[in-house]
């Protein structure tokens, strides 16, 4: 068994799984202040069909409706950050040139889709009494990171356009789907962390001692080249395992034209599946809308207007 020493260079990195996240029981409440703009990135979830004997696991899903239907069971790969480029993806929502994964959604959409955009965010959430939004006394926070779609971020550009500064009023969140994370939310006339010195201090320090590095790896993971393409293989055989076992046995599985349908089902319920934190968003809709494209210019104009009384810049960084 090989030995290792106690010196820095063989420290073990954190998990990319391994940090506070914001996640809610049904009708779990949370008091949150979101003091950062939120990062973006576009996202693979790869997915291959499982076998077993060589033969293709099958499951029966639940439409909305309560009828069933039986799709391929698929196991979960990866979650790997897009590597098209940002502008091309922001207008095409796909970038096959430059990302092997957009390439294959675009070679065949069974194999996998086509990337989605998702946010995420440092949020400081007060601790509360109870159910309710009531602060526990004395005032407490932690830090969590929050990772979110389109629905969200463009909810949030509605309430900065009706409130102003976000980082002056609380935000209200009520869980209303734990499995999609879909939450509830309004906004609060006051920001609780804005109250006295004391609290002020205390959110400054919570943000500064625990903000992640790297928050993209709250939206999905940075792969080498080479274990992408080793996904991608894997997807590729175990489909071909599939389509191969179509041809020749048609007991279970026959060419016909439900494929489509079968194919359309798969789509939604990809990310109903395996991970955890699937959002409804991802069933619904998996390209981009134009409108989301011209609401994240509009709030970058937004940004350029300093309007604080409150100086955020200086308060929140140099904090000894
Ligand atoms: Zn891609």
């Amino acid at each position: 068994m090989p030995k290792v020493t106690f010196s820095s260079e063989n420290k073990v990195k954190t998990s990319n799984y391994d940090y506070p996240k914001l996640k809610l029981e049904k009708d779990e409440k949370a008091l949150l202040v979101l003091l950062e703009d939120p990062e973006v990135e576009y996202v693979h979830t790869l997915r291959k069909p499982k076998l077993e004997n060589g033969k293709p696991v099958m499951k029966t899903e639940t439409r909305k409706d309560k009828s069933t239907y039986e799709t391929y069971d698929l196991q979960f790969l990866s979650r790997p950050l897009c590597k098209g480029d940002f502008t091309i993806l922001q207008d095409k929502g796909i970038d096959p040139k430059n990302c092997p994964m957009c390439k294959l959604a675009q070679e065949n959409s069974e194999y996998t889709e086509a990337p989605q955009r998702r946010y995420a965010m440092h949020v400081i959430r007060y601790r509360t009494k109870g159910t309710g939004y009531d602060l526990i006394n004395p005032f407490s926070v932690e830090l969590l990171v929050w990772s979110f779609t389109d629905r969200y971020f463009n909810q949030l550009i509605d309430f900065k356009e009706e409130w102003g500064d976000l980082r002056k009023h609380d935000i209200k969140m009520e869980c209303t789907n734990k499995m999609y994370q879909n939450f509830d939310i309004q906004v609060a006339s006051k920001a609780q962390w804005l109250a006295d010195e004391d609290r002020k201090k205390l959110v400054k320090t919570t943000l500064k001692e625990n903000k992640l590095e790297d928050i993209s790896i709250a939206i999905g993971q940075r792969k080498e080249d080479k274990w992408i393409k080793e996904d991608i293989e894997a997807i590729r055989e175990a489909w071909s395992a599939v389509k191969g076992n179509a041809q020749s046995d048609d007991g279970w599985y026959q060419e016909d034209e439900d494929d489509d349908e079968l194919a359309a089902d798969l789509n939604s319920v990809l990310d109903s599946t395996e991970d955890d934190d699937a959002d409804e968003d991802s069933v619904v809709e998996s390209k981009p809308k134009k409108k989301d494209k011209k609401k994240a210019s509009k709030k970058s104009e937004e940004e350029s207007s300093e309007d604080e009384e409150i100086d955020f810049d200086d308060l929140l960084e140099d904090l000894d």
